[in-house]
């Protein structure tokens, strides 16, 4: 805990420095200084959206200008041409941008590979083409004579009193997006990349995560397009288009897409080496305009050569080595209620029911008319050689994939069909035989991730902070699946330090986080040692005591005779027996499927 305490303090200390500095800037900068500040902070407010967005999120847009540009539009003509006010320009230009963000991203985040950021770059150029050609908006030559802002009679027409305006915007805007990075919602966001199946698995749905997220990096972008429209007190189209927006993607990745500061720090150098790249040039040749696209093309490249993590991403590869690894501590917090426990259906009663299913990968039958039952309280063991079709066996029940034909019931419920993150919200936990971790989140946050569909906080709440109990709630309840997993005491460890068949377990703990009616377990005990199996065994029987019902496959044969109930046996894709331990033990078919190995 000293550590992390540590690192926060000194955390806390540079933020106050950066604050003071940028505080007294005004006082002592010229007006030179004072407008390029202006125009930092404005490029970093959209930075800071592509940071969330594709620096966390994992989409990328080549579009974000046009957000600036429709906003920064909005405010101008309502302020321009019907008279209003700019704060009334502020609600309009960031419902607009909104909506437009939300009709943009229906349309373009389903599709997947490279077509997304394909997408960006087509609505980019046209949003940027609408400016120029419609006549409300005056064409090319844009709107002018935009008011300036007055906050309680105060104008802020000088550049110096914009910039605390703008400065005072980002850090809010840096402090929401703090707050929402450790927060239910930032969780979900930050599993993105992990993709859409560990999502589902978690209750949560990938589409409406990135949908949300994308509006809210838009939304940064709209605020950051009204500020520059009472700046600069003009619109015109060029500030908006594609090379606009590649700058701030530039932005980004320059200051380091995977931290806030990023943001920051690569709007100052893009917008610092721009400036000078715009005094020098002319004096080296007439083609400065071309020479300066070349030279950012070149930074791109280097960036991605040799500082992925760009500038932030060094300063912390630097700083880390210095302070050596995140300190492996507890979640300590002021205990909060519990969060609330399903009922688990009575003992014995039916909890899933298998009839027929069938999955078929071309002319490959990897499931064929397989029909089983569980019950409530029971350990079922899946087992059969490798390729026997009892990991598609599980992805049909938990509607990881859908079945080509069969039904399965789980509790009340025919789930055949449903879509996957709605039977997890029913109850129904599961973890991967190929580990589905984000190895950049700490075993804590991994855990929590898992009581997704337990809890409600949207992005808003969370970025407003106002999700603090429920969030001590979750990683309340985080922490003591740690412990009943043994990992308790590396909480704030990252995932991925972990060997692989620890990460298994922290699979379970993740599952159990969703407080599950059935768990369905792929291989967890493979890569794990024999203690770590007899603890993993006893886990798994007092989970069994405690009312859980759970499905597993493995291949340890000794470890799995020991454990459950029931044993259903698959071989080439179909049911070969059913039965209590010793009788399938004896079974000659079964011998034979396994060529009488290790049964
Ligand atoms: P097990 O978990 O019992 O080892 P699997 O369910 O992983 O077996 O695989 C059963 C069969 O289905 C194998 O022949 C495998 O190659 C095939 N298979 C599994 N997933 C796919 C897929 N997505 N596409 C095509 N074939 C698959
Ligand atoms: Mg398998």
């Amino acid at each position: 805990m000293n550590d992390n305490n540590n690192r926060n303090r000194k955390r806390m200390a540079w933020i106050a420095a950066v604050v003071a500095v940028l505080a007294l800037v005004p006082a002592v900068a010229g007006s030179f200084t004072v407008s390029l500040l202006n125009d930092i902070g404005i490029g970093a407010l959209v930075a800071l959206g592509l940071v969330l967005l594709t620096g966390v999120g994992g989409a990328t847009s080549f579009g974000q200008a046009a957000f600036v540009g429709i906003a920064a539009y909005a405010t101008a003509w309502l302020t321009t041409t019907q008279g209003m006010s700019p704060w009334i320009g502020l609600l309009f230009a960031l419902l607009l941008t909104g909506l437009s963000a939300l009709a943009i991203g229906m349309l373009t985040l389903r599709l997947g590979g490279h077509f997304l950021p394909l997408s960006t770059i087509a609505w980019g150029l046209s949003i940027a083409m609408l400016f120029g050609n419609v006549d409300a908006l005056g064409r090319h030559t844009g709107l002018s004579n935009i008011p300036a802002l007055r906050i309680a009679g105060w104008s802020l027409a000088d550049p110096r009193a914009m910039y605390y305006l703008i400065w005072v915007v980002v850090g809010l805007a840096c402090l929401f997006s703090h707050n929402l990075l450790q927060s239910r919602p930032g969780r979900a966001i930050r599993g993105l990349r992990g993709g859409a199946t560990l999502l589902a698995s978690v209750g949560a749905d990938a589409y409406r995560v990135r949908l949300t997220l994308f509006v809210t990096a838009a939304l940064f972008a709209g605020l950051a397009g009204w500020l520059y429209a009472h700046m600069n007190r003009f619109v015109s189209p060029s500030p908006f288009d594609v090379r606009a927006s590649i700058e701030y993607l530039l932005m980004a990745v320059a200051g380091g897409l995977g931290q806030l500061a990023g943001a920051l720090v690569g709007a100052a150098l893009v917008l610092v080496l721009k400036n000078g790249l715009q005094d020098v040039l002319p004096m080296l040749t007439q083609r400065a305009g071309q020479l300066e696209a070349v030279a950012f093309a070149t930074l791109f490249i280097l960036l991605l050569h040799f500082a992925r993590g760009g500038l932030m991403g060094l300063l912390r590869r630097w700083t880390r080595r210095r302070a050596g690894a995140p300190g492996a501590s507890r979640y300590q917090a002021p205990t909060v209620d519990p969060l609330p426990h399903r009922q688990l259906p009575q003992r014995g009663t039916q909890v899933l029911s298998v009839k027929g299913a069938v999955k078929r990968f071309g002319g490959l039958v990897a499931v064929n008319d397989v029909s089983f039952e569980v019950n409530a309280g029971e350990i079922v063991g899946l087992i059969g050689p490798n390729g026997a079709g009892k990991s598609t066996m599980f992805n049909l029940l938990t509607c990881t994939l859908p079945m080509s034909a069969g039904q399965v019931r789980f509790l009340e419920h025919d789930i055949a069909g449903m879509p996957q993150r709605q039977v997890a919200r029913l109850g129904l936990a599961r973890t991967f035989q190929h580990v589905k971790l984000r190895p950049h989140m700490s075993l804590l946050d991994n855990v929590a991730l898992g009581a997704h569909s337990r809890t409600r906080s949207g992005i808003l709440k969370a970025g407003l902070r106002l999700d603090r109990t429920e969030e001590k709630q979750i990683l309340q309840e985080a922490q003591r699946q740690l412990d009943r997993i043994g990992l308790g005491d590396r909480a704030h460890e990252l995932a991925g330090s972990l060997p692989l068949g620890t990460q298994r377990i922290l699979e379970i703990a993740r599952a159990l986080a969703a407080d599950p009616v059935l768990l369905v377990l792929d291989e967890p005990a493979a890569g794990l040692r024999r203690k770590e199996k007899m603890a993993l065994g006893d886990l798994l029987r007092k989970l069994r005591e405690e009312g859980v019902t759970i499905l597993i496959v493995e291949h340890d044969m000794d470890f799995v005779m020991k454990l459950v109930d029931r044993l259903v046996v698959m071989n080439f894709g179909s049911k070969l027996v059913e039965g209590v331990p010793s009788a399938v033990r004896a079974d000659e078919r079964v011998q034979a499927a396994y060529l009488g190995s290790v049964v």
